[in-house]
């Protein structure tokens, strides 16, 4: 039989975290931003489940094509726009709204030949200074596009740098503020975190990714937890092994982990190279037969080791969540340094995934 883990996908929870984003931002259309391929579960297996979305974001053309290809007739955002000019041909032929960040965007916009024009999203720097025009910049730019007949409806976008924290938004809200102005356009600003915690920047379209997967904005769980969000991947395996360590044992590569006393010890089929974090420390919390315990000495590449001392019925075959309904992904990232985003985003191509 196969290797025992596996990654399995809950669209039912997918549909609710649509339905939680639907009424958390009421007065706004939703792009369900799928990029990275979904956050790592994949566009084909669970694009489906989001049919009732208003628009895809995303940022690939293979991606967008994918969409097209499999049906998806609505909106497709693109949210870094065009790479190169040459790939305007296929924003023509597939009707992708583009974002444009920079000035060379503009004259490729300009001197390429289209069938019909595009929507395009005007991308204001509100203060991530990775993409967009200076709010001063903006009217110019505007009235640019404005004249160019391979445009169509435009609006007004920027993403937060810091919209997790409840002060996060005010000056970026005020920069926005400054580059609309005279301008009445529609706006499209939210990400999870604000379409979560800052009605006043949902206007026309919000942009919610992470927590359409079920896990949080902020990276605590915590901040979500009665939202009504629900986990959509959970990563499970089994027990492959079982260690009696006597005391002084140690567990591992680098002998990171010393048995201070007798203690039964399991291995999970379970490594760095499914996209458990390497660096998960001892106590990273692991379920082994519904019951928590935590992760002991270094993860290796397909394994890695669990205290099996609060569940002592567990043995070879005995089913473990590394991360899902239990588990929040969110509190496995955080004891690693970093967030759910990273984790889901790093599922190895060869684990195997399973939708329910
Ligand atoms: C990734 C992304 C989003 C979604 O961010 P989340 O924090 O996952 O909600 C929204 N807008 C842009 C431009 C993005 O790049």
């Amino acid at each position: 039989m196969s290797r025992p883990v596996v990654a399995s996908l809950d669209l039912q929870a997918l549909r609710q975290n649509l339905t939680v984003v639907r009424s958390a931002a009421p007065d706004s259309r939703v792009w369900s931003v799928v990029k990275a391929n979904a956050y790592g579960h994949g566009i084909d297996r669970i694009w489906s489940a989001l049919n009732d979305t208003d628009g895809f974001a995303l940022l690939n053309l293979e991606e967008a094509i994918l969409l097209r290809e499999r049906g998806w007739k609505g909106p497709i955002l693109m949210l870094e726009g065009f790479f190169h000019a040459d790939d305007l041909p296929l924003y023509d032929q597939y009707r992708l709204t583009t974002s444009v960040h920079s000035n060379w965007q503009l004259k490729a916009l300009q001197n390429a030949k289209l069938n019909a024009p595009l929507d395009v999203y005007v991308k204001v720097n509100s203060g991530m200074n990775r993409l967009g025009f200076t709010p001063d910049k903006i009217h110019t730019v505007w009235q640019q596009l404005r004249a160019m007949k391979n445009v169509s409806d435009m609006t007004l976008m920027s993403h937060f740098a810091d919209a997790e924290n409840p002060d996060g938004i005010a000056e970026p809200m005020a920069k926005i503020e400054q580059a609309a102005e005279g301008l009445d356009c529609p706006r499209s600003l939210s990400n999870s975190a604000a379409t979560l915690w800052h009605p006043e920047a949902h206007f026309d379209w919000v942009r919610p990714g992470i927590v359409l997967y079920g896990a949080s904005p902020s990276g605590k769980w915590q901040d979500i937890a009665n939202s009504g969000l629900k986990p959509v991947m959970t990563l499970s395996s089994e027990i492959i092994a079982v260690q009696n360590l006597k005391p002084g044992d140690t567990v591992g590569y680098g002998r990171l982990y010393k048995a201070q006393q007798e203690q039964r010890m399991g291995i999970v089929a379970c490594g760095y190279a499914d996209g458990y974090p390497r660096n998960a420390p001892d106590g990273t919390p692991v379920l082994v037969d519904g019951i928590r315990t935590g992760a002991i000495g270094r993860v290796s590449m397909d394994m890695l080791a669990v205290d099996l001392t609060p569940c002592p019925q567990a043995g070879i075959g005995t089913p473990v969540e590394l991360w899902g309904k239990e588990i929040k992904i969110d509190d496995v990232a955080s004891r690693c340094g970093t967030v759910g985003y990273e984790l889901m985003c790093a599922l190895a191509l060869r684990v195997p995934v399973v939708t329910v």
